[in-house]
């Protein structure tokens, strides 16, 4: 189907981009080289986008280069006004942008439309007010000295997106590092372009100058690595795998590049015996399959105590089995396919992981058969392992895949909480306001939430310790990450220094 064909049967009102988009334009790669993107509902071709080569990097960091000192010195909030605009003019574009996020990734349409999209907006519009509002400090230092900071922009800033919230992850790295006067390149994740390409197409609309913002899809392995070594790059922003933030913290070593990192996690999800159990079993639900489970802080693990584990799954369990999987794009669907083939792939290794580790598999642990095959579709799937140091219960498998553990006291599911790697999202769930307290107190991870799961707002500091990476998101906190604090020094009447006088 031509691209044209499919904006029409799509209902789109812009079109698809799919070039890269550089100092302003949207280009073709110096290359010449495309690779297709793919609908992963029937693996079917959507586009062929532009791949970005070391030489386009170059063009785009000139292009931030030339950008920056206007851009880092125009009033805060006039920054924070085009940011603002960007929120309105994504509103306009909802249904457009729910749309190719769907088409794109999978996510289900009422998911794209009730959450990526305004979720999106809302990180643009709280960054856009943030702009002029984020400020320096002065110090009460000795007397006759003025002593006041800075907040100054980073400069040129390299920012690395996944695949499995492009758009809303595209927002939450680009917003602040503009907010404070910072010029991007960014690339998105090779199999899913399309929306961070429409956002950079409203960034223009929006007013934005030229070369503030570059994007520029292509290989991890040869764009992403060549923005994490660019000397002319002063800071990395990356979210994905443990595994590959390893290797940005080498790749940025040569410029000593400022680095921020967004990485796995196995989020425990504690069931305590006093749980309010409806809530904890539709929360729990959606902390893990939400998203297909695609998601660094989904409740991979849920740690249950032992004397309600049956009544509890006795309710989870059906409804797992219940989820309505589909075509993302049918409104009624509640789980779409896994974001690629390959990936679908990994997620079933993991059932058989489970079951040569003598886990059980307690719902799912394949793919579904009949209209659905074709397409990367897995069953929401719970398994019950053995251990808590079995691979099902250490490992992101990143997929509709929950682990269930069991636990007889406070100290011991804490063991187990905290006994991975990782320290990303976490949950708990009691009616005791004590143990709520204490347990969120000494669960090692950056995120928790009590008596609810995966909640996330553009105010709140969102990321991680341990191997899930350093860092945060949103907030305060993201204004920080993406400034350097410069200390000034006024002499106002002090005397002359005794040192050295003659
Ligand atoms: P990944 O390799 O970490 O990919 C994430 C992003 O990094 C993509 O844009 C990727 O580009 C890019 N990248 C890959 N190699 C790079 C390099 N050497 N230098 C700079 N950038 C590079 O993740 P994946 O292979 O797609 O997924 C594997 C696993 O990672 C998942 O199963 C999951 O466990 C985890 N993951 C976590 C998150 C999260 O939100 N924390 C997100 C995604 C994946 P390409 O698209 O070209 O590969
Ligand atoms: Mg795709």
């Amino acid at each position: 189907m031509s691209l044209a064909d499919l904006e029409a049967k799509l209902g789109l009102t812009t079109p698809i981009r799919h070039q890269l988009f550089i100092d302003g334009r949207f280009t073709d790669a110096i290359s010449g080289e495309t690779l297709a993107t793919l609908n992963p509902h029937d693996n079917s071709v959507i586009a062929h986008v532009a791949v970005a080569g070391r030489e386009d990097v170059d063009a785009a960091v000139a292009a931030a280069e030339r950008a920056f000192p206007a851009w880092s010195r125009m009033a805060a909030a006039e920054r924070g006004r085009i940011l603002l605009k960007l929120a309105d003019l994504i509103e306009e574009h909802a249904e457009d942008l729910a749309r190719l996020e769907t088409l794109d990734t999978g996510h289900p349409l009422r998911d794209s439309r009730r959450l990526d999209v305004p979720r999106t907006a809302a990180c643009f519009r709280y960054f856009g007010g943030m702009a002029d509002k984020f400020q320096g400090e002065t110090i009460p230092v000795e007397p006759g000295f003025l002593n006041y900071t800075l907040r100054e922009p980073v400069g040129i800033v390299g920012q690395i997106v996944p695949w499995n919230f492009p758009l809303m992850f595209t927002s939450w790295k680009m917003a602040p590092a503009l907010a404070a006067g910072n010029c991007i390149v960014m690339k998105p994740a090779e199999i899913t372009p399309l929306t961070s390409l429409k956002i950079a197409e409203l960034m223009a609309q929006a007013g934005l100058p030229d070369g503030v913002f570059n994007m520029l899809p292509g290989l991890g392995s040869v764009a992403g690595q060549y923005i994490a070594e660019h000397p002319g790059i002063a800071k990395i922003a990356f979210t994905g795998s443990t595994a590959t933030g390893r290797r940005i913290v080498q790749a940025s070593s040569g410029n000593l590049k400022k680095v921020q990192l967004e990485l796995g996690g196995k989020g425990p999800n504690i069931v305590f015996e006093d749980a309010p159990l409806q809530a904890a079993v539709n929360g729990s639900a959606w902390g893990i399959f939400h998203n297909q489970g695609q998601a660094c802080i989904a409740g991979s693990r849920l740690l249950l105590h032992e004397k309600i584990a049956d009544a509890f799954l006795d309710q989870f369990l059906p409804l797992a089995r219940s989820i309505r999987l589909g075509n993302p794009l049918d409104e009624t669907t509640e789980m779409g396919p896994l974001t690629s083939m390959q990936h679908r792939e990994r997620v079933l290794t993991y059932a058989d992981t489970a079951t040569q580790e003598g886990g059980e598999i307690l719902a799912g642990g394949k793919a579904p058969a009949g209209v659905l095959a074709g397409g990367c579709y897995v069953e929401p799937t719970v398994v019950r392992a053995k251990s808590f140091r079995d691979r099902v219960a250490q490992e992101e498998v990143f997929g509709p895949f929950v682990t269930v553990l069991t636990f007889a006291t406070d100290e011991e599911a804490l063991q187990i909480a905290n006994g991975t790697d990782y320290g990303l999202g976490s949950g708990l769930w009691t009616q005791n306001l004590s143990r709520a307290h204490r347990v969120a107190r000494d669960l090692h991870a950056g995120m928790v939430w009590v008596n609810s799961y995966k909640r996330v707002n553009p105010g709140s500091p969102f990321g991680g310790v341990g191997k899930s990476g350093y860092g945060r998101e949103m907030g305060f906190d993201a204004m920080h990450e993406y400034t350097q604090v410069k200390s000034v020094w006024v002499n106002v009447d002090a005397e002359i220094p005794p040192h050295f006088q003659r």
